[in-house]
């Protein structure tokens, strides 16, 4: 006899952790609160709970960042090395010019 696992734990309970922008306590807001003006529990500051406030949107944008600079860096390198083929072509160039004079 086969148990089916209930509904309710293919729902995503989405929190995200939002901190207050008085007293920086960290404040578990299910999504559902996302847009609301809250109160907070620990120094009865209100705001308004925003997604781009939440440490997880702060740690996703942190991580596109990363990845986005390491790419960069590889172009970087390529620029790099571009550059010192450049660099050696013009002394050559400059060390034949100034010979055949
Ligand atoms: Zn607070």
């Amino acid at each position: 006899m086969a148990r089916r696992r209930s509904a309710v734990e293919l729902k995503d309970p989405e929190v995200l952790h939002i901190p207050c922008p008085q007293c920086k306590q960290q404040l578990e807001t299910p999504v559902e609160m996302l847009d609301q003006e809250v109160l907070c529990p620990y120094c009865k500051a209100q705001f308004q709970l925003r997604r781009t406030d939440s440490i997880e949107y702060k740690r996703r944008r942190q991580q596109e960042k990363e990845i986005r600079e390491r790419k960069a860096g590889r172009e970087w390198l390529n620029y790099a090395i571009i550059a010192v083929v450049l660099v050696l072509v013009f002394l050559l160039f400059l060390i034949f010019s100034s010979g055949g004079g």
